[in-house]
């Protein structure tokens, strides 16, 4: 079946890549092949990108080239900071306690699963239900043995933007090292490590319109990471692997470009938020807001509708051409309620009937509209069935 248009409003899954930065990535590649490790010219013209790309990375979050450690992936970034610290104050005898937020990215949680497997403690404050942590609750788990606390600065599902600063300022009193999962946030809120008290934060490429495939993880200097990958000396020793070049390259100037273009950008994403929030709020009985209304994402959207079940509207809404989630993309295929929503407080029910829309640079007034006029025949349909 075709649809007329084809609107994709799954920007928080991941973002078409900007066509300045795919442009600088592939200049990169024509340069020739090129190990930054090798002395030859080439490899030191190489090595020269790389560290340019470093750098640039380190000013727009506010760090230090030193502090930036290139990875594949949001994924292993969040995998680093937590398993990569904790094991090195573990070994250094320092405690065996973490805490994280019950909405944190499953990359985090099973990260966290595995720490506790290898006899780490776990502690996970909940959310309330706006999708909120607490800093109070956070200082409130703290124990003498606390390694690490990681919370997201925003949701991926529900969009909320969470109190980093404050939390951090209760880890550092407590001389608790604390991660952020900044994944979402990059080109919708300022990212300094510093204004946030951070130790450790997370970014991956794809999310803010650079390529897939690296991501980045910055440690504040002296911060005690055991690497994950072992092998050649590259990261500083941080992370083994000849380091994709022409993937950094694009990583970098993605960033630039969002940080320019965060403020432009929101706003038009937050207009065309509350507009697809408002307009299907109305159209839709039974139908509400998940996460917080105001403190959440300029791009996200995410609905919940009783008596639906979110997979099989995703399914309708891909014949309208509408791309879209019912959750986090990896939860997508199975049956099993998302953990942030059950979080929120919904029952297993109601969290099956959400519907994520998280718009992007390139969304229009008329793809709104679209949405609006599709979206609520279709749940009329499916309750119909029910
Ligand atoms: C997408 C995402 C990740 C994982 O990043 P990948 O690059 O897909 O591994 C982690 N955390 C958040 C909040 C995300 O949105």
């Amino acid at each position: 079946m075709t649809s007329e248009r084809s609107v994709y409003l799954d920007h928080a899954a991941t973002t078409p890549i900007d066509p300045a930065v795919l442009a600088a990535m592939v200049a990169q590649l024509e340069a020739g092949a090129a190990n930054p490790s090798s002395i030859h010219r080439a490899g030191r013209q190489a090595l020269a990108a790389l560290d340019r790309a470093r750098e640039a990375v380190a000013t727009v979050l506010g760090a230090t080239p030193r502090e930036i450690i290139f990875t594949a992936s949001g994924s292993e970034s969040d995998n680093l900071a937590l398993k990569g610290i904790v094991r090195a104050l573990r070994r250094a005898g320092r405690g065996a306690h973490l805490v994280v937020s019950a909405i944190e990215h499953h990359a985090v949680l099973h990260a966290a699963a595995a720490l506790e497997r290898e006899g780490c403690s776990v502690t996970t404050v909940p959310v309330d239900h706006d999708g909120l942590v607490d800093p109070a609750a956070v200082a409130a788990a703290l124990r003498d043995d606390t390694l690490l606390v990681s919370v997201m600065l925003a949701n991926n599902e529900i969009g909320t933007i969470q109190p980093i600063a404050e939390i951090a300022a209760h880890c550092r009193a407590r001389g608790v090292l604390m991660h952020s999962d900044a994944v979402q946030a990059v080109g919708a809120v300022p990212i300094n490590v510093d204004a946030l008290g951070v130790d450790a934060l997370t970014i991956a490429a794809h999310k803010f319109h650079g390529p897939p495939g690296i991501g980045a993880l910055y440690v504040r200097r002296g911060t005690p990471l055991e690497p994950l990958v072992d092998g050649g000396g590259q990261e500083r020793r941080r992370r083994a692997g000849t380091e994709p070049v022409a993937a950094a390259v694009g990583m970098a100037l993605a960033l630039q470009l969002a940080e320019q273009r965060r403020e432009a950008t929101a706003a038009h994403c937050r207009l065309l938020r509350d507009q697809l929030i408002t307009g299907l709020l109305e159209r839709i009985p039974d139908s509400w807001l998940n996460g917080h209304a105001t403190r959440r994402l300029p791009n996200n959207v995410n609905l919940g509708f009783a008596a639906i079940e979110g997979e099989s509207m995703l399914l309708l809404l891909d014949q309208a051409g509408i791309a879209a989630s019912s959750g986090a993309a990896c939860s997508a295929g199975s049956l099993e309620a998302s953990h942030v929503l059950l979080a929120l407080g919904l029952d297993e029910r109601r969290a099956l009937g959400s519907l994520r829309l998280s718009v992007g640079r390139s969304t229009s007034a008329d793809d709104v509209q679209y949405v609006l006029a599709r979206v609520p025949p279709i749940v009329a349909r499916l309750r119909s069935f029910g």
